[in-house]
């Protein structure tokens, strides 16, 4: 039988095998107690740095590893299959804050903040998300008013990702309201900046492992060269960041329901009922079967993304069918991962609780399954 992903290059299976080792020792052991106690272990930043993993997909001249979409879809997968929510502070950093900046910062802005931000030494944030402004962009109410060589930010974030911990953000405001989702543009922000302030950190139900805030910035003044990218057109420009941002949410989506199926298949050889393993009955049976068929469908979906984005090839459409597809099937795969193992997966220590708690957000963030569905449906010509 070939092995399921043979389509992988030497290379990329040799950066899986790492990946996995690293994750079994770096990452598995210490995921239960992050989940438990809500704190983001930062130690693993510089460690990932280190290794060259935060860099995957940037240039070596500005720090990075080079590498492609496919090889950040590897990295994704193996973070996600030990810690939901170690890999959700990851992949802020990396594809939103960080990317952002590649795609779309000034050359000086890219070389003070990148390098050391690949390196795992500085750790950044992405501040979209408002009380007002969830799905609907074009809501957001946080403005950024240009004053000399300076712009002025007024308003409050929430839901942010790596909040607490960050040294820098990349801000979505407000720079012309009437033009809504036409009027936003971004702004790196310095933890440092007088006017920035952390106001609550959040508690969450699942990724427990990523730490979360809400945000102020009151007459908050940045440089006019912290813009990221066109003025008034950072948001429409950074959707292109978020397309990959699609696949990578997918990618997280598998690790998880893979991290699921495979306690899940272990469970069902040892857990006898009836005088024989608990695998022995159909139901069972079936149930992990398709486990394993769903995954590597979800994965092939995933990859494929990846792929298109890796020849320059339209990708919009793929990155929101591997998406919508990962995550659903996550959700419903971690589900059938709690029922097969009865009550001992209910309790505190077992992961698969916190696989069903983790498994949620993926079909929320980097927009929810019906955002998804409308833009399919759009690329259908609906
Ligand atoms: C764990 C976690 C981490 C997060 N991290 C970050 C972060 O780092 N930075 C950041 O900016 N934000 C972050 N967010 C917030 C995230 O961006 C929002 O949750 C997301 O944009 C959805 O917005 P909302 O939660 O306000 O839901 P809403 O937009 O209020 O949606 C509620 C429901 O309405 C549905 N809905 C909305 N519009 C439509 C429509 N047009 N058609 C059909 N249905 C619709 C949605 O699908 C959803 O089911 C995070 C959220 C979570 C849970």
């Amino acid at each position: 039988m070939a092995e399921p992903d043979f389509y992988l290059s030497d290379e990329q299976r040799e950066l899986q095998r790492a990946l996995r080792e690293f994750v079994s020792k770096e990452i598995a052991p210490i995921a239960a107690e992050c989940d438990r106690q809500e704190r983001y272990p930062v130690d693993l930043f510089p460690r990932l740095g280190g290794l060259g993993y935060l860099g995957l997909g940037f240039p070596e001249e500005l720090g990075g590893s080079g590498g492609s979409n496919l090889d950040y879809a590897i990295l994704c997968e193996e973070l996600a299959y030990g810690s939901g929510g170690i890999a959700l502070g990851v992949y802020v950093h990396m594809a939103l804050a960080c990317a952002a900046i590649h795609a779309f910062a000034s050359e000086e802005l890219q070389k003070e903040w990148l390098p050391a931000a690949l390196r795992g030494e500085r750790i950044g944030a992405w501040a979209f998300a408002e009380a007002g402004a969830g799905s609907d962009a074009g809501s957001i109410a946080t403005r950024a008013v240009a004053d000399g060589d300076e712009y002025v930010l007024d308003g409050s974030k929430l839901f942010i990702t790596n909040g607490p911990i960050a040294d820098f953000l990349i801000v979505v405001a407000s720079t012309a309201p009437e033009q809504r989702i036409k009027g936003l543009s971004l702004f790196l922000v310095e933890r440092d900046r007088p006017g920035f302030k952390v106001a609550t950190s959040l508690s969450k139900l699942g990724v427990r492992a990523s730490e979360m805030a809400e945000l102020v910035f009151e007459s908050c003044r940045v440089p006019a060269a912290n813009l990221v990218g066109r003025l008034h057109r950072g948001f429409l420009d950074s959707l292109a960041t978020l397309t990959l941002g699609r696949i990578a949410s997918s990618a997280f989506a598998i690790g998880v329901a893979r991290a699921a199926y495979e306690a899940t298949l272990a469970h069902a050889g040892a857990r006898v009922q009836f005088g024989q393993p608990i695998g022995g009955f159909q139901a069972v049976r079936f149930g992990i079967a398709d486990m394993a068929v769903q995954i590597e469908a979800a994965r092939l979906l995933c990859h494929r993304a990846a792929i298109a984005a890796d020849r320059g090839l339209p990708h919009s459409r793929e990155a929101s069918m591997a998406k919508l597809h990962a995550t659903e099937t996550c959700t419903r795969i971690v589900e059938r991962a709690l029922h097969f193992h009865g009550a001992s997966g209910f309790m505190s220590d077992s992961p698969i609780q916190r696989y069903y708690r983790d498994c949620k957000v993926f079909e929320l963030g980097e927009g929810s399954s019906e955002l998804q569905r409308n833009m399919i449906a759009r690329e259908l010509g609906l």
